[in-house]
């Protein structure tokens, strides 16, 4: 869903005033993580693609020596004297994204400016689709304004706002995948050398993410255990992360951090399966499979996501179907062709309904182009 400019521009001027002139659109997309999951912290390969779901941030000149920001899905307004952001400290909310990423911009030698800034994003919150890098990303732009950076600087950046600020471990894939992506393709990122391809996908491929609309409280301290059992593992092979551990010395792991290090070994193989995947029904195969090792080896799937993959693979014209993201609720994303995705929508919508009595919002993904600013 895209938002217009003079739209955007007016939202902005009937909260923070000026004239249309004085308001710049900047925005940052979502994404969908077609294989790869759970495989970006350990230094492996992950496949998203950007949607055209985005994150808008619009941007104005303050004159009292304020940063501003007013979120349209939240409603809440922040502010602060731009001069004390660096020693702002966390609140727990989402203002952290925003003083985080203005930390981060003035250690990295881009002091931030005073500006009214307003919010507003059409991606899902909190349902694996990435509002928070997209948020970040777009956030950044609007401070940096028109400030020249280095593409991978200010993945790297937004990346650490996330990690030292928020406090959520997350690996590179969502602010890479933000920035870099490129229109109709998805994106192969190397999380360790941090080099990306450009992927073509196959024109019988329709990408559709089916949301659970649940998002179970264990997620975010099951994220942090995850992270930990990987460098446990990671440890006790003597490898440099999990990126390099073969499948004979996961064998000789023991318990649940043998479980843990077989899925991150067996999805970072499944990666380049699918880039090499000679069809779209071995790409759909291989999503079954990494669903599997998420729910058995990962364990962080849950019965709604694992409920919306089974109820996919009954249905014709599907090829494929995982749970995306960090788990624990959030989206299923779903490979088929692009004629099965009216019936597809319509037996997912009633047989989830009928099964826990929530509508699930389903979505068609268009492949699109990484963050910038919008004229
Ligand atoms: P995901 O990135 O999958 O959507 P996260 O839990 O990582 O889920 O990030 C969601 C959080 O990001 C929200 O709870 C909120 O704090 C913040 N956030 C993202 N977009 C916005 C927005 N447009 N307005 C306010 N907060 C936002
Ligand atoms: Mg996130």
């Amino acid at each position: 869903m895209v938002l217009t400019t003079e739209s955007l521009s007016d939202a902005h001027r009937r909260k923070w005033g000026g004239s249309s002139a004085d308001v710049k659109v900047y925005r940052a997309p979502g994404r969908v993580n077609l294989i790869g999951e759970h495989t970006d912290y350990t230094e492996g390969f992950v496949l998203p693609i950007a949607l055209d779901l985005t994150c808008y941030v619009t941007r104005s000149k303050n004159a009292s020596g304020e940063l501003r920001v007013v979120s349209e899905n939240n409603g809440q307004e922040r502010r602060w004297p731009s001069s004390a952001l660096p020693v702002v400290q966390p609140m727990g909310d989402w203002s952290d994204y925003i003083v985080g990423v203005a930390k981060e911009l003035f250690r990295a030698g881009y002091p931030v400016e005073p500006a009214n800034l307003r919010v507003h994003s059409t991606i899902p919150l909190g349902a694996g689709l990435s509002s928070s890098a997209a948020l970040e990303v777009a956030t950044a732009l609007a401070l940096l304004d028109g400030r020249a950076i280095p593409a991978l600087d200010l993945i790297q950046l937004c990346r650490r706002a996330e990690n030292r600020f928020v406090g959520t471990p997350c690996g590179v894939m969502d602010q890479y995948v933000c920035v870099k992506a490129e229109a109709g393709t998805a994106l192969e990122i190397d999380c360790r050398t941090l080099e990306s391809q450009v992927v073509r996908l196959p024109e019988d491929l329709a990408i559709v993410t089916v949301n659970s609309m649940v998002r179970h409280e264990l997620g975010q301290s099951a994220y942090r255990t995850r992270v930990a059992e990987c460098a446990e593992a990671r440890d006790k092979l003597g490898v440099r992360s999990l990126r390099d551990a073969r499948m004979e010395q996961v064998d000789e792991l023991v318990g649940v951090i043998q479980q843990r290090a077989r899925h991150v070994v067996s999805e970072n193989g499944r990666v380049k399966a699918f880039l090499q995947a000679e069809s779209s029904a071995a790409m759909g195969a291989l999503c079954y499979e990494s669903h599997a090792s998420l729910r058995d080896d990962f364990g962080v799937s849950c019965g709604e996501l694992d409920a919306l993959v089974e109820m996919a693979r009954g249905i014709e014209g599907v090829y494929g179907a995982r749970m995306t993201g960090g788990g624990f609720g959030g989206c299923t994303v779903n490979l088929m062709r692009p004629g099965a995705v009216a019936g597809f929508e319509a037996r997912m919508r009633a047989g989830y309904r009928a099964r826990f009595g929530v509508d699930p919002a389903i979505s068609i993904c268009v492949p699109s182009a990484g963050a910038g600013r919008q004229a």
